[in-house]
This record gives structure tokens, C-alpha cells and sequence, in this order.
């Protein structure tokens, strides 16, 4: 689950197969993060990249724009409808350091104690009320449907 991806597609419509490859958050309007991406034209079959999607040239990319508010109901919406904590995705452990050298190092993750399922914060709760107004003001029409909304995002699941 990649929550830029789904925010993409539960805010600005993009098909299910689309992927972000660029995210910048310099030079962009305050709040507010550039997400580029495109549905990729296919997959590397050998070399270095085996196995990492292509993509077209950057001129065909879509260009879409999101707050981390926004990212922040995707997860809200994926916890409420699975029950599963958001941060790490049901795995009890989020990664602490990355290394490319396979020697990545997890610690438990606190949003959920290690648990893995979704624990309401005391600020998700103040969020609640207003979450099927707030969510990507451009769509609310879809929003307020909730279980249209659901169906979006997990239609890959
Ligand atoms: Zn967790």
C-alpha cells in the first residue's frame, strides 16, 4: 500500500494501475507536496532495473498535487474500514533504517504498540466527525457516498 498512490486515485481519479516515480515538496505552494507520476508503459525484464516498472517520457507524466492532510485520510479511511493500523500496514514493525545492503533495521511501531491493528488517537477522534467533509475538497461529491469511497481504494486489494 502506498498511501501517494492511493491518494492520487481517492483524490484526483487516476486508474488503479498508476504509480508516482517524483515527489517534491521544494518550490511548490506552502502545504502542499508534487506528486508525478503515470501509469507505467511496462516492466523491465532484465538488467539493473529487472523487475521496476518503465515509464514513458516525463513530458506524458501527470502532474498531481496533495497535502499531507490528504495523505493522512487516506490512511484514516483504509483504519476505519480494515481495522488495521495504517503506519505499518498490520506488521507490528515500521523500518527504523534503511539499507540497501539487506541489513534494514525495524523497530515497533508506535502507533499501534506492535499490534498491528488500528488504535484511535485522541487527535483521529477530534478528526472524525468532519472526515467525509474535509477529505479532498475537489471530490466531495464521491466522499460523501463513503462506501463508493471504499470501493475506490481498495479495488486492488
Ligand atoms: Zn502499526
Amino acid at each position: 500500500m502506498d498511501w501517494y498512490n492511493e491518494t492520487a486515485k481517492r483524490c484526483h481519479n487516476k486508474p488503479d494501475d498508476w504509480q508516482w516515480y517524483s515527489l517534491s515538496a521544494h518550490n511548490v505552494p506552502d502545504g502542499f507536496i508534487k506528486v508525478m507520476g503515470s501509469v507505467p508503459i511496462g516492466v523491465y525484464s532484465r538488467g539493473p532495473n529487472k523487475g521496476r516498472p518503465k515509464w514513458a517520457r516525463s513530458s506524458e507524466a501527470d502532474t498531481v498535487w496533495m497535502k499531507q492532510s490528504d495523505i493522512d485520510e487516506t490512511k484514516l479511511i483504509y483504519s476505519e474500514s480494515t481495522g488495521k493500523c495504517a503506519e505499518c500496514q498490520s506488521t507490528g514493525q515500521v523500518v527504523s533504517r534503511f539499507s540497501a545492503q539487506d541489513d534494514t533495521q525495524y523497530r515497533i511501531c508506535k502507533a499501534c504498540d506492535g499490534t498491528g491493528m488500528f488504535k484511535r488517537s485522541d487527535s483521529d477522534s477530534s478528526v472524525q466527525p468532519d472526515l467525509h467533509k474535509q477529505i479532498c475538497s475537489d471530490r466531495i461529491q464521491s466522499v460523501k457516498t463513503g462506501e463508493a469511497i471504499q470501493l475506490q481504494l481498495f479495488s486492488e486489494v
